[in-house]
């Protein structure tokens, strides 16, 4: 059995598309949705745990990736210098999730880590370069 963390990020055109009843009925690939945020007719992005003999869950990555969804390996944790931070809210921008606010009473950038999917987008958002990941 092998497992494998990754983040799927679905095209509007795939976004209503089943994927995950696919990869459990086509591929006997268990797929645990850990985090997600999904909104019909919009990019959808999606933290996934695929369970299952390793060659299925390569054939099954390689049928979403056919199907226009965009596969990357999950980090397994960001981290931020804050006390550089000048809350500029940059890295805010690209977060789909809203993990990363800047906002009343005290406009000081926020990380909720329950939102975050681990998707990395905010780390070259950044211009300090405050945030890093982990592997
Ligand atoms: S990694 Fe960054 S951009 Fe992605 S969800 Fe987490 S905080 Fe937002
Ligand atoms: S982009 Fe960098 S400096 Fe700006 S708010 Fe985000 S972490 Fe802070």
């Amino acid at each position: 059995m092998a497992k494998k963390r990754l983040v799927l990020t679905f095209p509007p055109e795939v976004v209503e598309r089943p994927v995950v009843a696919m990869m459990v009925k086509e591929y006997d690939v268990i797929t645990n949705i850990l985090r997600a945020e999904i909104h019909e007719g919009e990019i959808g992005r999606m933290l996934v745990e695929l369970e299952g003999d390793a060659k299925r869950i390569r054939e099954g990555v390689k049928h979403l990736k056919d199907l226009g969804v965009q596969v990357e390996d999950a980090i397994t944790d960001i981290e931020r210098t804050e006390e550089l931070c000048i809350d500029c809210g940059a890295c805010t921008a690209v977060c789909l999730t809203k993990a990363l606010k800047v906002g009343a009473p005290d406009w000081e950038l926020q990380l909720d880590k329950d939102r975050c999917i681990l998707c990395g987008l905010c780390v070259d958002a950044c211009p300090l370069q405050l945030i890093t990941v982990k592997f």
